[in-house]
């Protein structure tokens, strides 16, 4: 890691890393486009895989060392962050609170109750809930101030763990996957992923910008608008950069085409995506970030958006688990 080591980090081993690295021939095959390959960070391990695993080996770390024993953090009712934050603490002993906002209208009982939900509990931590109109970051504060106040050691994470210190996570990732890449003799022209809270984007641009800087790193976003979501990987390129280094800053693509009515609620696209999905490859994607990003890929694929000698990487981040809260989609045939 030369290239981001103004002082090495102290990071926690939480995550089996590296993740494969994979063709998917049928799914290439079905939509009869350039090569899809994909990153398994479906494959992380730490309570079911995705993304969160990466980010909080340092995020935790980062508490550790400021000696806390209790970790808050917040996100939806089906937050795979949440879960994945849940898990950790329970891994170190450490108290877990999650403030766990209600901002998706429209979904059945299993959502409020199974899935990501009842694994949160399963490891557990102690669940607050807020309507889907509470400021997560001042509820958060909020709580803090009460643990302090008790004598407690509290560490707020941020909502997806998307800060410049869990962006660190995956300027790593892509010097992973390049290395891996380059023993197997293959190279990517567009990365594709599902962008949400930012962290695992940013990272990715700021990692591969330092090593494949002519790498398309294609940002599907899963809520924000595009302005807004580009503003916000922007926002943690630069903080990022600042605390770990890193010379050249990327260019941020999004697309923004692929949210529907908003965050967490289904579209046909994404239901399609995770279905051809499944029955080409045998690979679970999920309802509210991958299941969109590939939604996103198949379009621009119809769309002829990429050339023949393209090869296209989509990066999994996990989040199966949340299938089971969306019952009601899957349930239907199609
Ligand atoms: C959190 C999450 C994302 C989005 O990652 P960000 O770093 O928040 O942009 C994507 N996929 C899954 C499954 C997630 O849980």
């Amino acid at each position: 890691m030369s290239d981001f080591s103004p002082s090495e980090p102290h990071k926690l081993s939480l995550a089996s890393l590296p993740t494969p690295l994979e063709p998917l021939p049928a799914l290439t095959r079905a939509l009869g486009g350039p090569e899809i390959w994909v990153k398994r960070d479906d494959c992380t391990g730490l309570a079911g895989g995705g993304n969160k695993a990466r980010k909080l080996e340092y995020l935790m770390a980062d508490a550790l060392e400021t000696g806390a024993d209790t970790i808050i953090t917040a996100g939806g009712i089906q937050s795979n962050h949440a879960r994945q934050s849940a898990a950790a603490a329970a891994r170190l002993g450490l108290r877990c609170i999650l403030v766990l906002t209600d901002s998706v209208p429209g979904r059945s009982s299993t959502y409020h109750g199974s899935a990501n939900l009842l694994l949160d509990r399963l490891f557990g931590a102690d669940i607050r809930f807020f309507d889907g109109n509470a400021d997560p970051d001042t509820v958060m504060a909020d709580i803090a101030a009460g643990c302090t106040a008790e004598g407690r050691r509290p560490y707020v994470i941020p909502v997806g763990g998307s800060n410049a210190i869990g962006a660190r996570a995956y300027i790593d990732a892509a010097a992973e996957a390049h290395e891996q890449a380059a023993a197997l003799g293959v190279s990517f022209s567009h990365v594709v992923l599902a962008t949400g809270s930012g962290g695992t984007h940013a990272g990715l641009a700021l990692g591969f910008a330092a090593r494949e800087p002519d790498l398309r790193i294609v940002g599907i976003s899963v809520s924000r608008a595009r302005e807004a979501a580009l503003q916000r990987v922007q926002d943690l390129v630069e903080k990022s950069a600042e605390l770990w280094g890193g010379g050249r800053l990327p260019e941020i693509l999004i697309d923004d085409r692929f949210v529907g009515p908003g965050y967490g609620q289904p579209t046909d696209a994404m239901a399609e995506a995770v279905r051809l999905t499944a029955r080409a490859e045998g690979l679970l994607l999920d309802p509210v970030y991958t299941g969109k990003a590939m939604a996103g890929l198949i379009a621009l694929v119809r769309e002829g958006r990429f050339g023949p000698k393209d090869r296209i990487l989509f990066w999994h981040t996990g989040g199966s688990i949340g299938l089971f809260a969306y019952d009601d989609v899957f349930k239907k045939e199609a």
